[in-house]
């Protein structure tokens, strides 16, 4: 007991010197368009850089930093720093949406509206080039909150997923009633589409239900040929995984994003709706 209470004030000092330290990075995955093969979003992801420990993943700190509401201060920066990046490659002929991840405490403080439309004016970043991402667990917590705030978004010009869907808490009828423009199906239900018929059961009514509300659906964590092909038949618009990549620093990203445009030609004129 006595131990673990140790390693947590250990990890919340860490955490706030981190911050101050500016130690946290934010990488990025690549989105694949199904159809076309074009990589046409990325999601920002959070990494720690810790001098001793190396590279942490957000499984390593992300609780604490909700906990004690950090996660708020360091979520802004995430905000920023993607927002900018989105920036820089939409300068380079490359008008990728941004996806990015809001938690529980981010999402309820008081201030995320106007974070957000700060964020956008001072990045000069196109409202309908980011997308926020909110798990099922997060809307039902406050439905009538989020309601008002997830509208308050849209008006923005911001888009809404809803990540790891299917693995919340739930309740079907919200989806119809709140602003939301994408469905990320989450990766333990790809893990068993090419498994079973019940994992594709599951997979073909989530992608079935996106379709007919008009959603965009995402399927997250594809690893091989089968899981995409089985996505790909089943109607899924759009992939990330380490099938095509696992998350890359800005600037491994940005190497990753000349080669794959030297690949598969020229980008289609317009930005992504
Ligand atoms: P998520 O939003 O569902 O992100 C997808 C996670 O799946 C990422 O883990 C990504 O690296 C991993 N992934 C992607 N493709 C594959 C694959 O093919 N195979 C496998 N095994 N994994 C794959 P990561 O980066 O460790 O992030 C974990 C979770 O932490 C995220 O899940 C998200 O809920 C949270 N998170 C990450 N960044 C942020 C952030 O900036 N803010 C907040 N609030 N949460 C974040
Ligand atoms: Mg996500
Ligand atoms: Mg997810």
């Amino acid at each position: 007991m006595r131990n673990e209470a140790l390693k947590q004030l250990v990890l919340e000092t860490e955490l706030r010197r981190a911050l101050r330290a500016d130690e946290f990075e934010v990488h990025y995955q690549p989105i694949v368009c199904i159809g076309s093969g074009h990589v046409v979003a990325v999601e920002a992801l959070l990494r720690w850089l810790h001098p001793r420990l190396g590279i942490l993943q957000p499984a390593a700190f992300l609780g604490t930093a909700e906990e004690i509401g950090l996660i708020v201060e360091i979520g802004k920066g995430v905000l920023r720093t993607a927002c900018r990046q989105a920036m820089v490659w939409r300068q380079r002929g490359l008008p990728l949406r941004m996806s990015v991840n809001v938690s529980p405490r981010q999402f309820y403080c008081e201030d995320l509206h106007s974070s957000v439309a700060k964020t956008l004016y001072e990045t000069g970043l196109p409202p309908h080039l980011l997308e926020l991402e909110l798990t099922e667990n997060v809307i039902m917590q406050d439905r009538e909150r989020a309601s008002i705030t997830m509208r308050a978004l849209q008006q923005l010009g911001v888009g809404i997923a809803i990540d790891d869907f299917g693995t919340g808490y739930s309740s079907l009828e919200y989806i119809h009633s709140f602003p939301i423009d994408t469905l990320k199906i989450d990766r333990s239900f790809v893990r068993d589409v090419a498994k079973d018929r019940r994992g594709e059961a599951i997979a073909r009514t989530i992608v079935l239900l996106g379709r007919e509300l008009g959603l965009r659906v995402i399927a997250e964590g594809i690893e091989t040929i089968e899981e995409l092909s089985t996505l790909r038949d089943l109607g899924c618009d759009e992939f990330q995984g380490y099938l095509v990549s696992k998350p890359l620093d800005a600037g491994q990203c940005s190497l990753f994003l000349d080669e794959r445009r030297s690949l598969t030609g020229e980008w289609p004129r317009g930005e992504p709706a």
